[in-house]
């Protein structure tokens, strides 16, 4: 992103997010029309650009929205990941019809494809099954948990056609079939609009198929997939460090064993890599278990981040209200959401066990 573009960037967060903040993460409110400003200011635009440069715009703006609100970055995420989809995807009836109005914003998107990524590592069988009709699959299954989803928006998945054929599917949230049941009650990201998804007997026409090779696809977009979730951790460890600078003399803070400055080194450290490693994907092929690593190691900085900032804002920071409260749940979301801690861990110590 260029200068001014942060610029304008930072007054659309001010004036749009900023404000619903708090809504957003104790009303479990959707910022769809900030999901969309973004759109409208040309956050989301993809076609004519390199990768590295998409990757490297995506990681950016995850990461300053995150800076305000984590479940914003984490919805923003969602939407350019299933973008991505459809425009590494082989459909040209969505490159030409559905990809310019998820650029613009018009219409937002998700991805269901955690079920299919712990499959491709070995932990779970596919949820989803396809079978080839006339003119497309029929789809049967579910996705226990999909985000950024409302009437008229999309998302991408993965079903199993038989044991050597995986597709790669586009699918609007209003297709016949297909019954969606809000996730409420969670520990923290009520507001990402997120749903079960059971699937029966949901007709998928052929032109909303991104792949019929769905593992050759998956190569293909899983670097900037996993890459941009990179920005969630940084944005929020960026302002709870702040936050434990502001407070570093308050109270009895300074016998708090977890330091700030420790905690920069190791945030600075990360950011360097993870943007190094976006503009090797410009000039060679990145090894993806490095792309994993600093994945890893940005889940267990968050947590470690937002923990000790709570304990810098003291009781302060116990109220449910509280930015720091509010981090610490996010940081533990994103440790949670696919590739969790726990795949990630699997994928480094257990390359074998990848089937890509
Ligand atoms: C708020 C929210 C939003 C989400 N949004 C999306 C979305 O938009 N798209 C999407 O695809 N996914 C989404 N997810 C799912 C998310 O990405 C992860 O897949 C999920 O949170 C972690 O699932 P897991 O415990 O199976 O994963 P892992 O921790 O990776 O578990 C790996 C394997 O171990 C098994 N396992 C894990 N814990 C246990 C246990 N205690 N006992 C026995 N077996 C266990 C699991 O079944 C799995 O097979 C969302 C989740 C949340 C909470």
């Amino acid at each position: 992103m260029s200068k001014t573009a942060d610029v304008s960037l930072q007054a659309l967060i001010e004036e749009q997010l900023v404000p619903e903040v708090s809504v957003i993460d104790l009303e479990g409110h959707y910022p769809q029309s900030f999901l969309q400003a973004l759109g409208a200011a040309g956050y989301y635009q993809v076609r004519n650009l390199p990768e590295w440069r998409v990757t490297e715009r995506n990681l950016r703006l995850i990461e300053t929205v995150s800076r305000t609100c984590n479940s914003t970055a984490f919805l923003v995420w969602c939407h350019l990941t299933g973008l991505s989809y459809v425009a590494h995807g082989e459909s040209r009836y969505l490159f030409e019809h559905l990809l310019p109005r998820l650029e613009s914003g018009e219409i937002l998107c998700g991805t269901g494809l955690s079920n299919a990524m712990k499959y491709y590592v070995g932990l779970e069988p596919l949820k989803l099954r396809a079978e080839r009709v006339s003119g497309g699959y029929v789809c049967d299954g579910i996705l226990p948990f999909v985000s950024n989803l409302a009437p008229g928006q999309w998302f991408g998945a993965i079903a199993q056609v038989d044991d050597r054929h995986r597709v790669m599917l586009f699918i609007p949230c209003d297709a016949d079939g297909l019954t969606l049941r809000e996730r409420r009650g969670l520990m923290g990201l009520n507001g990402t609009a997120t749903y079960h998804c059971h699937f029966e007997r949901v007709f998928v026409p052929d032109d909303y198929v991104l792949s019929e090779d769905a593992d050759a696809l998956v190569r293909r977009v899983r670097t900037g997939f996993v890459l941009s979730q990179v920005g969630m951790a940084l944005g929020l460890c960026g302002s709870a460090i702040a936050s434990m600078i502001q407070l570093a003399q308050a109270g009895a803070n300074r016998f708090l064993p977890a330091r700030p400055e420790g905690f920069a080194e190791r945030y600075e450290r990360l950011r360097e890599r993870t943007f190094a490693l976006v503009e090797q994907v410009h000039t060679k092929a990145v090894a993806f278990p490095e792309v994993a690593r600093v994945r890893l190691e940005s889940a267990y900085l968050a947590m470690d981040v937002a923990t000790a900032a709570v304990l810098y804002c003291g009781g302060a920071g116990y109220l449910q209200s509280s930015a720091a409260s509010r981090r610490l749940r996010e940081a533990f979301f994103i440790a949670l959401v696919t590739p969790t801690v726990k795949h990630l861990e699997r994928l480094l110590r257990e390359p074998e066990s990848c089937r890509l």
